[in-house]
């Protein structure tokens, strides 16, 4: 797995974070890319064909923000971010979830998915509502644990 850090944050830092989110499906990955885009605060997609992730996050004063502009009809979660770390564990949480779900799991996430251009930016994603929920629930438990990791401050 080649992790490509095209941000700011520390490269040991994106590393381990990357390493502890994707444990044993890191062989499934052949590439992740971290990076900015000014119209992108938190986004990520998963290229499953290429084994590709990339993931999109702010600048440091582009936070607080919430994770979500859609609605609930594409089953994402609306979930407070504090900062660019922490949009980076749900990001690459919620995309490695997808690779649990179309390679581990014996359950069906992708039944009645469909081809949907989410952002109408010519991107096209294979979407289940099944499973972007699944995924949100898993990368905000994600963010839960890493703060209780955290030292309170004073
Ligand atoms: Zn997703």
């Amino acid at each position: 797995m080649r992790i490509i850090n095209r941000t700011k944050l520390p490269k040991k830092l994106v590393h381990e974070l990357i390493n502890s989110i994707s444990g044993k499906l890191s062989k499934y990955i052949k590439t992740v890319i971290i990076r900015h885009d000014k119209n992108w605060v938190c986004g990520g997609y998963y290229y499953y064909k290429e084994g590709k992730i990339v993931l999109t996050i702010g600048t440091p004063d582009e936070y607080p923000i919430y994770t979500t502009r859609q609605n609930d009809k594409f089953g994402y979660l609306k979930f407070y971010i504090r900062n660019d770390i922490e949009s980076l564990i749900f990001l690459a949480s919620h995309e490695i979830r997808h690779i649990f779900h179309l390679k581990i799991s014996k359950q069906n996430w992708y039944k009645n998915a469909k081809m949907i251009d989410m952002e109408k930016d010519g991107e096209e994603i294979l979407w289940s509502y099944k499973a972007e929920r699944d995924a949100d629930k898993f990368a905000i438990k994600g963010i839960k644990k890493y703060r209780e990791t955290i030292k309170p401050h004073r």
